[in-house]
């Protein structure tokens, strides 16, 4: 299976920074061995849909795929400020982040209203990257298996048999945004713990992509990515810096 190496952008960026970063990205990619994605900001959509397409014409090197930071577990209809997955599809989008820790955080998303999130977007044929972890105090209490299960398994409950169909991100809360990475161990620990998760929800859990997120980066990926379990990275901060984000998806292979 390819690895995957997803970017967040998070709430970063400009029209001319991310051309700027994505034309770095594109120009040092040559034939990545791993897949590649941006998940950028909603109203950027459009403009990165359109350089990757312009890049793609050209017909050299890998591609990247389009990624988004949420979306909709609705269809349509009286929802100011939602964008639907429909929505989304119209502008190529390939994945979909949902249950970002920030969002569980500062959105109030509930594990219920995630896996309806995840349903939303496989129904239009969109990928969910359905990210799970523990905060510290949850770790230093012991109930960092708990917590991941918990969060996998109100999506396995709410998407069934499509549950090969989408991508696990553990992305433990302590490790986002602050230097700390999970060690190698560490993670490679929950990572066999949602697998073996997946296991009893379908014979095919090898399909199912698990990447780490959580200060990742250009020193770090490449102990992580040689994990038995990890699948591919999810990337914030060094996302944002193209030779970084190379490093990385060389690593990935
Ligand atoms: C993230 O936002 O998903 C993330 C992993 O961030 P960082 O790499 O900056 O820790």
């Amino acid at each position: 299976m390819k690895k995957l190496i997803a970017g967040n952008w998070k709430m970063n960026g400009s029209l001319a920074s991310n051309e700027a970063l994505l034309k770095a990205v594109q120009a040092g990619l040559g034939a990545a061995v791993c897949e590649v994605a941006v998940c950028v900001p909603a109203v950027y959509l459009a403009q990165v849909q359109g350089l990757l397409a312009a890049h793609a014409l050209l017909g050299s090197g890998s591609q990247v795929s389009l990624g988004a930071q949420d979306v909709s577990a609705q269809e349509q209809g009286a929802f100011t400020g939602e964008m639907s997955a429909a929505m989304l599809r119209e502008f190529g989008v390939r994945y979909a982040l949902v249950g970002h820790s920030e969002r569980r955080q500062y959105c109030g998303e509930t594990d219920a209203g995630v896996a309806a999130k995840a349903k939303a977007a496989l129904a239009q044929g969109i990928t969910p990257i359905v990210c799970v972890g523990e905060s510290l105090t949850e770790r230093e209490a012991g109930l960092t298996a708990d917590v991941v299960k918990r969060q996998l398994a109100a999506v396995v409950h709410e998407c069934g048999h499509c549950i090969t169909e989408i991508v696990v991100a553990y992305e433990p809360v302590w490790a986002i945004g602050t230097g700390k990475t999970a060690t190698p161990e560490q993670a490679q620990e929950v990572h066999a713990l949602l697998r073996a998760q997946l296991h009893a929800a379908t014979t095919h859990e090898r399909r199912v992509k698990i990447l780490y997120g959580g200060s990742m980066n250009a020193a770090n990926a490449a102990q992580l990515l040689a994990q038995p379990d990890i699948d591919g990275g999810l990337i914030g901060g060094a996302s944002l810096k193209a030779q970084d984000f190379l490093t990385i998806i060389a690593a990935a292979h």
